[in-house]
């Protein structure tokens, strides 16, 4: 099967927003089997919508839509799918009586507006959008499917999961792919293609390695007629590759390095502090967008300024005789917050986030120490890009190497 999606609405064509619906769909669609040849994007016009629903209803099997379907006059997906298909409009009484409920429940009245919300076509049928207003609509004419689906992400993707993507899988019949992703790091991509070996001309399973932020990703896809099948034609090669990476493989699928770490802290009943200065926060950010993270992560302080680190018991003299941009204030930094937070290990950050040199170190420059009972570890990185990158690349570089050193501390 042969699909496209349509984006609607012209907040996209300004550059206001990112198409992630797209990218969404797309990194769905192959889980399925089904193919995507297009992807367009369109303003909330109705003549160039209806060109664009024309062109992909003749050439495609699937339309996907995303957008357009809120209450207001420039929301024209209903109007254009209704001229597309020559069928009229008209309200369905079940679902008037659902959306009148829906304002009921916030004790908000129904604008007039919304009854639009409420309308199909006979070839429509509606998708239930319980977080949201919007229903959408599953068309199927004429041996071609039309799904359209709400404008914000996560109301597209709860119609998507718990609505069409069940009814696509339903007459899928080209097999579905099943992907697994491994994920290394502290070793080179070249190095990781030559452990892959013979397995990088496998067809099914297909193998691609990818440069990421957290290090490089292994991607193992396969296809069958279902789940079952699919996934055990990964199996044999995952053992392979698993064994291969030894100790550079960290995580899968969906494990970040915070979840991973967090894991490895939790088993070792260790807890951890944090002091930073240039990320102002963000590495404490990304150690609890891990759920469950209060079990092991104590808390963070952010001392920007010298006379802030020194009053939280970063020793001035160290400051003094190294500079503030220096690998002895970030384990300095590591020991105060270590003591501050009664914590059994703990990381200080220091750095230039840009965008002009500090103590005459270059933009980019930024120091991790690791502190912990059994002494002391310390980390210098130089970052390209702009502050923000800095900034991430700094926090990311931190789990990283709190991961190194607790492995390190399990093999004395
Ligand atoms: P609403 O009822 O909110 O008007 P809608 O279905 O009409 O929903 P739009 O008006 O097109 O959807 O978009 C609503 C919001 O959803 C946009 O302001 C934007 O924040 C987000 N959005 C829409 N389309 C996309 C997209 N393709 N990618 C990412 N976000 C999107
Ligand atoms: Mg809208």
């Amino acid at each position: 099967m042969k699909a496209e999606i349509v984006s609607i609405g012209t907040e996209l064509l300004l550059g206001e927003i990112t198409d992630t619906n797209a990218a969404y769909l797309a990194s769905e669609l192959p889980t399925l089997g089904i193919d995507l040849y297009y992807i367009s994007q369109v303003g909330d016009n109705m003549d160039r919508l209806y060109e664009v629903f024309h062109r992909g209803w003749s050439r495609s099997d699937i339309l996907l839509c995303t957008g357009g379907l809120g209450p207001t006059e420039d929301d024209l997906t209903r109007e254009t799918i209704a001229k597309l298909t020559g069928e009229k409009m008209a309200i369905v009484s079940e679902m008037e009586k659902e959306l009148r409920a829906f304002f009921g429940r916030r004790n908000f009245p129904m604008p007039e507006n919304n009854l639009k919300q409420a309308m199909l076509i006979p070839s429509a049928k509606a998708l239930p959008n319980p977080v949201g207003t919007a229903p959408g609509w599953f068309v199927e004419k004429g041996g071609k499917i039309l799904v359209a689906m709400p404008g914000p992400p996560r109301e597209l993707r709860h119609m998507w999961e718990n609505q069409v993507r069940p009814r696509l899988l339903q007459r899928a019949k080209a097999g579905i792919l099943v992907r697994r992703t491994l994920k290394v790091t502290g070793i080179s991509e070249g190095a990781i293609d030559e452990l892959c070996g013979e397995l990088l001309r496998s067809t099914n399973p297909t193998i691609g390695v990818y440069a990421k932020p957290d290090g490089i990703h292994v991607r193992l896809g396969a296809k069958a007629s279902d789940e079952a099948a699919a996934r055990a034609l990964i199996y044999p090669a995952e053992v392979k590759l698993r064994e291969r990476f030894g100790q550079y493989l960290w995580g899968a699928d969906e494990e970040t390095m915070p979840s991973v770490v967090g894991k490895m802290l939790q088993e070792r009943r260790l807890t951890l502090a944090t002091m930073e200065s240039c990320t102002g926060g963000l590495l404490a950010n990304t150690i609890t967008d891990v759920p469950g993270s209060s079990a092991y992560y104590k808390g963070g302080l952010v001392t920007y300024s010298t006379d802030a680190k020194v009053a939280n018991g970063v020793d001035p003299e160290v400051i003094q005789t190294h500079g503030v941009i220096s690998a002895e204030t970030a384990v300095e930094m590591a020991k105060a917050a270590r003591k501050a937070l009664k914590a059994d290990i703990a990381i200080g950050i220091t750095g230039v986030a840009g965008p002009a040199e500090q103590e005459g170190k270059a933009v980019g420059t930024v120091y991790i120490g690791i502190d912990h009972s059994r002494g002391s570890q310390t980390f210098a990185g130089k970052y390209p890009g702009t502050r923000l990158d800095i900034k991430n690349r700094a926090a990311t570089n931190a789990i990283f190497q709190l991961r190194k050193t607790l492995l390190d501390l399990q093999g004395t």
